[in-house]
């Protein structure tokens, strides 16, 4: 009997590497969480399949659906895992590819995040799997007041999102980081985003807001025609309140509300030393039964980790309530977004912006972000240099002039080296 000889292909190789790397780790002590990095890298399926590369794989594998506890996103009748992927700093296909296989099917991007290799990313990597495995929401910001061709701008930017996502349409579209009610009354945004449904380049059509301002949830309900919202929430919020009765309304209207900047910047102090504890961050907006899910931007392992934990025991522990209270009068790295700084600026500077760009280089770590928030406001480099001393007093105790001076030299650094 021919007796045949297993053939080393590349995709063999991986496999072998792969068990070969098994049975060392056991040899090192190399623990479960390094083991299942590398079955992530791989794709989970390697493990069982010999022969076959992580690419083949990805086509073949249905991702678990059922590994957390859904919720509905609204009217829209979706079911969507408590906790989704907010892809914004991940650079890494493989840290997705963990979400993926570990059973997340929601992610979200935007035309801007990473100057559009956020979405070419997310192209690459779901290119060829089933379209129903998995549930995408971008965003694209329209200047406002509008200019003359707004609509053509917005349409342009859609169509190169969509080929950068290599997709035919994406699940929810959102109009970025509104912050009036007039955006989300304009009733020519209203017809264009209405176009943009019915045309199937997007399923369902949403807002983003980075303002904390409840009005907007009102305003939007109104209109009837938001299926979704992205909001800010925390246990930091100082008009806790109004946003959880707007949150509460506009859920009970049919919208579905997605949660963001649930970590409050991810430190626990204003130097941005000390990592915040995201299970607790995490486990505290779940406790909103209006909330359908949250988009953490987890970047890397550790971080999926954290929130991989949280959402398999959602239920917030005693002691994770007395540390989330014990924070709840710490300055911290939020700022509230209030704007009361803005009235008592003689240049009137867009401080709520700038400290937003200051959060996500001394919180996020993602000091990119902040140099296109910075651009987008396009702050001076200067731009305090007629003060002899800063009028502004924040209420949250933020030192304005000195963030400021310390955020300001993200706008020279080179985009090259910039994470
Ligand atoms: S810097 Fe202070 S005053 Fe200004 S928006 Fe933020 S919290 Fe409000
Ligand atoms: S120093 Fe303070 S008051 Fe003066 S421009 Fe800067 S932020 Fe405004």
């Amino acid at each position: 009997m021919k007796t045949i000889q297993p053939q080393i292909t590349q995709s063999n190789k991986l496999f072998y590497n792969l068990i070969y790397s098994n049975i060392s780790m056991k040899k090192k002590g190399v623990n479960r969480r390094d083991f299942l990095r590398l079955s992530a890298t791989v794709g989970a399926g390697a493990l069982i399949v010999p022969g076959a590369t992580a690419s083949t794989l990805d086509r073949t594998e249905q991702p678990p659906k059922n590994k957390f506890p859904l919720r509905k996103l609204g009217r829209t009748g979706v079911e969507l895992p408590i906790l989704s992927m907010g892809v914004m700093r991940a650079d890494n296909p493989n840290v997705v590819r963990a979400a993926y296989n570990a059973g997340l099917y929601h992610f979200d991007t935007a035309h801007g995040y990473q100057k559009g290799r956020n979405e070419e990313m997310l192209g690459v990597f779901f290119e060829g799997k089933p379209r129903e495995d998995y549930f995408i929401a971008t965003k694209v910001k329209i200047d406002y007041p509008l200019k003359e061709n707004y609509e053509q701008d917005l349409n342009e930017k859609l169509d190169l999102s969509l080929q950068r996502l290599k997709m035919d349409y994406v699940d929810i579209f959102y109009a970025h980081a509104y912050d009036k009610i007039e955006e989300v009354k304009d009733e020519k945004i209203i017809a264009a985003l209405k176009k943009i449904k019915e045309s199937g380049k997007a399923r369902f059509i949403g807002f983003s807001s980075h303002a904390h301002k409840p009005e907007l949830l009102h305003a939007a309900i109104d209109t009837g025609i938001y299926d979704v919202i992205l909001v800010s929430y925390n246990f930091k919020l100082k008009n806790l309140k109004e946003t959880e009765d707007a949150i509460k309304r506009a859920a009970e209207a049919g919208i579905g509300i997605v949660a963001m900047k649930t970590m409050t910047g991810g430190v626990e102090d204003a130097e941005g030393k000390k990592k915040i504890n995201a299970q607790a961050c995490l486990k505290w907006v779940w406790k909103n039964k209006h909330i359908t899910t949250i988009i953490p931007g987890f970047s890397n392992y550790d971080e999926f980790d954290e929130c991989l934990a949280a959402a398999q025991a959602p239920e917030l522990t005693q002691d994770e309530q007395v540390y989330l209270a014990s924070l709840c009068d710490n300055e911290m790295m939020f700022c509230q977004q209030c704007k009361e700084c803005v009235a008592q600026c003689p240049e009137k500077l867009p401080i709520p912006d700038i400290m937003r760009a200051y959060m996500y280089t001394y919180g996020y770590k993602y000091a990119q972000l902040s140099k296109e928030t910075l651009e987008e406001i396009n702050l001076a480099e200067n731009a305090c240099s007629n003060c002899d001393s800063c009028k502004v007093k924040c209420p949250s105790g933020f030192n304005v002039v000195q963030k400021i001076a310390a955020i300001t030299p993200v706008m020279s650094i080179p985009n090259e080296f910039l994470t």
